[in-house]
């Protein structure tokens, strides 16, 4: 644990600072989930059998705690639809759903008790910090063949974190790589399964190694349209047109890409097509950008696809692109107001 007198909000980036506590329940396979404790942040012990050690029976979320821009409140942005999230996960992967109000409670419970550690509110939108909050629900309990853990555990654990890019809102750089895939169709591309990330990791080090940013996935099926930009969806813009990939069973469905997705309609009146997108007229369009809770949007400056190279409105950020980032940001922090019920208010 690091006291929060230490820590240099400024200095911040987006990595692991220890808080104060975590919340932890337990369950077996064959009840429901229902008690649960704050207790000090630390390791926990594990037997080697575990079901998420040896299968990678386990499954995550991710979310962050936010002061206002008056600094008078903590609030969290949509929790709720995390919770469902983690409710499928939960059943994709055969383990007991943690209850919606269950998860948001433990979640709020350890933004009270860590509130010293949700970073101060700053004007410049592309240094905002926050209180990542990670929930995981992992197959504790041990066996030896390939099937469902006895036992469950339900931990929430947080961070504070400085902006997700160092450079500040900035276009990245992707690859389009054809040799790896993120999902397939049937998999658990749809779910937050731990098991989805580790393969993501040998490709995105290449790429970093040739000096991109991240890499863009097609379909496993046909290498023909646009899947997801590492862990983040895709959306490209074609005159009023937003575009983004249809929740097909291979692409997470994002709480950021619900949100910008309402934002285009209701704010912008922009019209949104979720349907399956070729990289074709992904290469055409007049901006790119991802999205994802981490950083929020990442504007698309350019992709790399077969040594040939094609940019985004000039490799600057994109104007709509940039508007819906600020939109979101500002009714994060409580600058607009919220129209959609988004916030949740800690304190
Ligand atoms: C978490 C995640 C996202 C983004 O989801 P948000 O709810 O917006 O944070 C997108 N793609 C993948 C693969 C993810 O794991």
């Amino acid at each position: 644990m690091v006291e929060p007198s230490e820590i240099k909000w400024n200095e911040l980036t987006f990595s692991l600072t220890q808080a104060r506590s975590m919340y932890i329940a337990t369950c077996k396979a064959d009840e429901s989930w229902q008690h649960g404790s704050l207790q000090p942040y630390g390791n926990i012990s594990i037997s080697p059998a575990a079901g998420v050690l040896n299968y990678g029976q386990g499954a995550f979320e991710g979310l962050k705690a936010y002061r206002t821009h008056d600094n008078k409140h903590v609030v969290l942005f949509r929790p709720r639809d995390n919770a469902k999230r983690m409710l499928d996960s939960c059943e994709r992967l055969c383990m007991p759903p943690v209850p919606e109000d269950f998860f948001v409670n433990a979640v709020v419970a350890v933004v009270k008790d860590n509130i010293a550690y949700v970073p101060p509110y700053r004007p410049e939108a592309s240094a905002q910090g926050s209180l990542y909050l990670r929930p995981l629900v992992i197959g504790s309990g041990a066996m030896l063949g390939v099937k469902p853990a006895p036992e469950y555990t339900f931990l929430v654990y947080a961070s504070p974190v400085g902006p997700y890019f160092k450079a500040g809102f900035q276009p990245i750089k992707l690859k389009i790589d054809t040799h790896y895939h993120r999902a397939a169709p049937g998999g658990t591309g749809g779910v937050k399964s731990i098991s989805n990330y580790a393969g993501g990791m040998y490709p995105a080090k290449e790429a970093k190694h040739e000096g991109y940013s991240e890499v863009l996935y097609l379909d496993a099926r046909e290498d023909k349209y646009i899947e997801e930009v590492g862990a983040a969806n895709f959306f490209c813009i074609h005159g009023n047109t937003l575009l983004t990939p249809d929740l097909n069973g291979t692409i997470l469905p994002g709480i950021t890409r619900r949100s910008v997705i309402q934002l285009a309609k209701e704010a912008f009146g922009m019209k949104v097509e979720e349907r399956r997108v070729t990289l074709e007229e992904a290469l055409k369009a007049d901006e790119a950008f991802a999205s994802g809770t981490a950083a929020v949007i990442s504007p698309i400056g350019s992709i790399t696809y077969n040594g040939k190279t094609v940019s985004f409105s000039g490799g600057q950020v994109g104007k709509m692109t940039d508007k819906i980032y600020r939109t979101l940001l500002a009714i994060q922090h409580g600058i607009e107001p919220d129209r959609y019920g988004w916030m949740y208010q800690v304190e």
